[in-house]
């Protein structure tokens, strides 16, 4: 990752294989297109960056990547379904709306240039893959039923798909007679990235939980979340609740409304290793 400064507080980066996407760009003269495209992109990301801000989230850093950027939230593994899919519709959203403000106030090819790259970020962001935007709005959908880990895998798997059909397109573009390295490129970085986030998705969040330590020693204090549970809830639930912005405890209530002694994020982690350890004995083969 290439460093570009911190502007309002986020560490912005670029992606190497931005630069070498950028470079081919220029290499076939598409360098007004490419000024328009970083222009686009930087407005659908400040649009994420934006909307994590007003759901009260800290941004750490925003990477800019071929085909949109990520960034890098400390409760980012914590997030509520609707809280994504809302975070992954903010940059399509302004993207469509810069498309549709240009088509209607703007003339020149400079505006054709930004009309386009604006309808394009929309467009290929929306497909429905990791690590694409509309692929965070269907994990969003999919992780009441499926769980957000096995959603990921699913949806990582099907961008790394699409990746390689990008390539496989380029192959046969080229045994035609037409030679595009952008098919190339966009399809080995877009299966690449599936595939990160599919590998990243836990360590991500361990990351996250483990980084509250460093916040806690730099601002002194973290909020407290306080959870009421009935008795019997298995602490893989409750782990699920842990959140990288906040210290939680766990309060089981039984049906007369008494409270039992809280138990803090060390005691339900362990449980939760302890019952994923059962199950996965109980389920391996003997
Ligand atoms: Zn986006």
């Amino acid at each position: 990752m290439i460093p570009l400064g911190t502007p309002g507080g986020v560490a912005l980066r670029m992606h190497a294989a931005f630069v070498v996407l950028a470079a081919a760009a220029w290499r076939l003269g598409h360098g007004r297109a490419l000024w328009a495209g970083l222009l686009a992109l930087l407005a659908h990301e400040a649009a994420h960056v934006l909307a994590a801000r007003a759901m009260g989230l800290r941004v750490e850093a925003l990477e800019l990547m071929p085909f949109g950027g990520v960034a890098r939230m400390e409760s980012a593994c914590t997030l509520r379904p609707g809280q994504e899919a809302a975070l992954a519709l903010a940059g399509p959203a302004v993207s469509l709306l810069l498309a549709l403000a240009t088509a209607a106030l703007a003339r020149g090819i400079a505006a054709r240039d930004f009309f386009r790259m604006n309808t394009v970020l929309c467009l290929v962001n929306l497909l429905p893959v990791l690590p694409l935007d509309g692929g965070r709005v269907l994990r969003a959908a999919l992780a009441g039923r499926l769980g957000r880990a096995r959603a990921t895998r699913a949806l990582s798997l099907a961008g790394a798909a699409l990746g390689a059909g990008l390539v496989a397109l380029g192959v046969w573009a080229a045994a035609n007679g037409v030679v595009n390295p952008m098919l190339f490129l966009c399809g080995v970085y877009l299966a690449y990235a599936a595939l990160k986030e599919k590998e990243s998705l836990a360590a991500a969040c361990v990351a996250a939980l483990h980084g509250r330590a460093e916040r806690l020693r730099r601002e002194g204090a973290l909020p407290v979340r306080l959870y009421a549970v009935p008795p019997g809830v298995p602490a893989q639930c409750l782990a699920a609740r842990l959140h990288a912005g906040a210290y939680c405890l766990f309060v089981e209530v039984d049906d007369s409304l008494r409270a039992g002694a809280p138990r803090d994020e060390g005691a339900v982690l362990t449980e939760a290793l302890g019952e994923a350890l059962r199950e996965a004995r109980a389920g391996s083969p003997r």
